[in-house]
Parts: structure tokens; C-alpha cells; sequence
């Protein structure tokens, strides 16, 4: 069977360029480099991630809105930790047709500044709170390091949630809730992640904390996947964000956000795929089941109208199955399918219809068994459950392996993957270490994060772990 050129094992970063374009997911030959158009199996599957987070938010009392795409100079200058952070990142509408704009116009790097003008009108009274909404948009920066498809790009599919509340216990209590968004979303997607505090200098700019989802790429290097904020009253003094507590006092509302974009489809297509192509999770596989009929002259009717009834059965059981009927050789089927990552393959031949059997051959690890007639359902349904497991087990063991806790930079050195080590709290040591190990601080753990070893740069008592590695 054919496989990729590059193979995965051998160059990870040329395989994922391969892939990304040999898998009909997108077309990196659009003009503006950076924007690349998304094609019809790439925009499935995206959709298919969107509607397990659009199930999340609909779960949690979040409420879909939609703000417009441009911004003007003056409400994205208000406040100004967070023009700093994004000014260079942004794109600027000077003209109108042939006038100049008297004032400039944006396009949104992310949405706090087109939103909180009209959540400052929206809320009144502790009554409109808490406010939960979310939106799933095209952002866009500038990108001006290399772009590579779904991981760096300029024009950004991008989910940002945005919430108010009354003060920053409810707003911490958000914050709770959107970890276990992740860890329900990432579960359903075979994808183990870790959390981690970032440093004070790598936060979102304006929060008061960010918290980081992050994988760990067959490159052994991490790629940030989503990012939960706190904001404080950051954002909603600037911006007046009030409301009338009890008692008739203004207050200031608690805000958080919460962004991930499609780097969701780029960590998918690296942790999964293999050398023959994708490896697609059952719960957002376009095709979770194709049916293949193995045609020999003379018994083509009764192999195709088996096809038929079986695909059927399963459409009725509400999986997603195509029969491929195309008059090419089985074996160029089955390159076009596992290219694809369908996590299931059937294959019907005569000797097959006259057993009442099936044959069924697992994407991932291509074990393949004979079942009888009856059992297809449950057999369908029970080995898409098994290949979801396998997937998230194999990845699992990968993080696992690939993260170490160590007191000295010397092992750290001698390590790939991801790094722990004691950290006194100042920026200084944090980024020493990042320069000796040629990679970008993480973050600290969430939990289990207490150290009693000192910190490897300046021997001072340490206050917690700190994470290091590589980074996309
Ligand atoms: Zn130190």
C-alpha cells in the first residue's frame, strides 16, 4: 500500500505539510500566505469540532453571538496593557473606496474591544449577570514568524467564550467550569493535554492570570491549544462594565475569557495521523464507517445490494457511512480511505454475502475479523468506542513518557518533551533556563505543584515547578 512520502517517524514538521494537502484538508496555494483556503473534508471535520464545542457551550447556559468583524481605532485603544500586546499584530482598514477613514478601522485579533462598549449597555443591574456568550469567528494577526497550516496562520478560525460577573469569586467559579469544558471537549477528541499558570510575562495581555491547554506534538514540541483568562476588573473599568448591586452601589463586573482556535485540527491530524495519513477520532470523523464491495464479474448485484442494506443499518443507527462505489481497484480505495483516516473500513466480497458475513478493518492499527450478519451493529459501535480509547491511551503514554521532573538543568539538558524544574519566582532564572535549554517557559502546574528543591540558577528556595519546552 502506498504511504506518505515522508514518512511521520522520520521528519514530523515535512510529514505534517504533506499530509495537511495530500488529505484534502486545506490548499496552501491561496495568494496571501498564511490564509489558505479550507476544502470540503477539512471544513467537515472543523465543523464537526465546532459543534462538540457549540454542545459544551449550549451545556453550560453559554449563549452564541455574533459581533462584527471590524473595530474602530478608539474603542480598541481603551485599554492599555492590551494594545500593547496585540498592536503589532493587527491589521488596519486606512480607506473607504477612494476616502480616506477619519477614523481607522480594525480587524479583530480577538473581540474584547468590539464587545465590551456593548456589554457596558447590555448590563444594568446584578439581574443581566452572569453573562455568558461565545462566538466561533475568522480573527486575524500578523503573523511574521513561518505559517504552516492549522498551527500558524493569519487569518485565525477562532472560538472566543467571554463571561461578566458580579465579582471574582463568581468569575474563579468560570474558570472551574471551563477546565472541565476542556477536559470533556479534549476526551471526546483522543487528545490528553495538561494545564499550566503561565509566567506573568507570557499572559494574555490585560488579564490578571492565563491558564494554558497544551499538547505535546510527535516533534516533542508543545502546541497551546486554548487559553482560559482571568480578567478581574482589567477590562470592565476601561471599558465601564457596571452594575447596579443591591443597595443601589455600582460595581464592577468580574470578567473571563476563554479562546481556542483550529490548532484543535492541527493537533489532531500530528497525534493521530501515521505514515499512511490521518487517524480521525469516531466522534468527528467525517466518515466513521466506508463500505468497500469487492466485485467479481457475474456477482456484482448481490455484493452491491448487500452494500446497500448494510449502509442502511448503520445510517439508521446514526453513525456517518459512505459506500464507495467508484470503478477503481479496491486496493486504490483503501489508500484514498486510510489517507483519510476513516476509523472504520468494511469490506463485502461474494464468498462474504453467501457466509453472511462482513469483513471489518480497523484505521489504526489495521486489525482486521470476519463478523457475522447479526453482530454488525454492535460490533461497529463497540470497535469505533475501541479505537477512541486506544487513540487517547497511545497518545497518553507518549505524554507521559515525554514529561520529566528534575532538580538540575545538566538532566534537563539530556531530556525532550517536556521539562519540570524548581523555580524561585524570578523572571531572571525562568528565562536563563529557557536560553540554556533553547526553549520557552510553559508554566507552572496547576496542581501538585510544591517544590523543596532550590532553584537551579540562583540556589534560592523554590516556590513551585516550572515547565519548560520546545513550542510550535
Ligand atoms: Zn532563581
Amino acid at each position: 500500500m502506498p504511504e506518505t512520502k515522508v514518512k511521520k517517524t522520520e521528519d514530523f514538521n515535512e510529514w505534517y505539510n504533506e499530509i495537511v494537502e495530500l488529505a484534502d484538508l486545506c490548499d496552501k496555494r491561496y495568494p496571501i500566505k498564511g490564509m489558505n483556503v479550507w476544502r470540503p473534508y477539512g471544513w467537515t471535520l472543523m465543523s464537526h469540532i465546532d459543534q462538540l464545542i457549540r454542545d459544551e457551550m449550549k451545556k453550560t447556559n453559554h449563549q452564541e453571538v455574533y459581533f462584527p468583524l471590524l473595530i474602530p481605532e478608539s474603542s480598541f485603544k481603551k485599554e492599555e496593557e492590551h494594545i500593547e500586546g496585540f498592536g503589532s499584530e493587527v491589521y488596519w482598514i486606512t480607506h473607504a473606496g477612494v476616502n480616506k477613514l477619519e477614523e481607522k478601522w480594525l480587524l479583530r485579533p480577538t473581540s474584547e474591544t468590539a464587545m465590551y462598549p456593548i456589554f457596558s449597555l447590555w448590563i444594568r443591574s446584578h439581574a443581566d449577570l452572569p453573562l455568558k456568550t461565545y462566538q466561533i469567528v475568522n480573527t486575524f494577526r500578523y503573523e511574521t514568524k513561518q505559517t504552516r497550516a492549522f498551527i500558524r496562520v493569519r487569518e485565525i478560525h477562532f472560538f472566543e467564550a467571554h463571561t461578566c460577573h458580579v465579582n471574582f469569586e463568581d468569575a474563579e467559579k468560570q474558570i472551574k467550569e471551563d477546565k472541565e469544558i476542556a477536559k470533556r471537549l479534549f476526551d471526546k477528541l483522543c487528545l490528553p493535554f495538561i494545564f499550566g499558570k503561565r509566567p506573568e510575562w507570557d499572559k494574555f495581555a490585560g488579564a490578571d492570570y492565563t491558564i494554558s491547554i497544551d499538547v505535546l506534538m510527535p516533534s516533542f514540541r508543545t502546541l497551546q491549544l486554548g487559553s482560559i483568562h482571568q480578567y478581574r476588573d482589567n477590562f470592565s473599568k476601561p471599558y465601564d462594565i457596571s452594575y447596579e448591586a443591591e443597595g443601589g452601589k455600582h460595581e464592577f463586573c468580574h470578567q473571563t475569557t476563554y479562546g481556542m482556535s483550529e490548532r484543535i485540527l492541527g493537533a489532531l491530524i500530528g497525534i493521530h495521523g501515521d505514515n499512511k495519513g490521518l487517524v480521525m477520532p469516531p466522534e468527528v470523523a467525517p466518515t466513521q464507517v466506508v463500505i468497500i464491495p469487492i466485485i467479481f464479474k457475474g456477482k456484482e448485484k448481490q455484493v452491491l445490494s448487500a452494500c446497500e442494506t448494510l449502509y442502511e443499518n448503520l445510517i439508521k443507527e446514526g453513525l456517518r457511512v459512505q459506500v464507495d462505489n467508484r470503478n477503481i481497484t479496491p486496493g486504490n480505495k483503501y489508500y484514498t480511505w486510510e489517507l483519510k483516516g476513516v476509523p472504520i473500513r468494511v469490506e463485502i466480497g461474494p464468498k462474504d454475502v453467501e457466509k453472511n458475513e462482513i469483513v471489518v478493518v480497523r484505521r489504526d492499527t489495521s486489525q482486521k475479523k470476519s463478523i457475522s450478519n447479526k453482530l454488525i451493529v454492535k460490533t461497529i459501535n463497540e470497535e469505533l468506542k475501541s479505537i477512541a480509547k486506544d487513540l487517547y491511551d497511545k497518545a497518553k503514554k507518549i505524554l507521559n513518557d515525554n514529561q520529566h521532573r528534575v532538580k538540575t538543568v545538566e538532566e534537563a539538558k539530556k531530556l525532550k518533551g517536556i521539562v519540570e524544574l524548581p523555580w524561585c519566582g524570578k523572571e531572571n532564572c525562568a528565562l536563563e533556563i529557557e536560553n540554556i535549554l533553547d526553549g520557552k517557559t510553559l508554566g507552572e502546574p496547576i496542581d501538585d505543584k510544591n517544590c523543596s528543591h532550590p532553584c537551579p540558577i540562583c540556589g534560592d528556595k523554590s516556590i513551585t515547578w516550572m515547565r519548560y519546552a520546545k513550542t510550535y
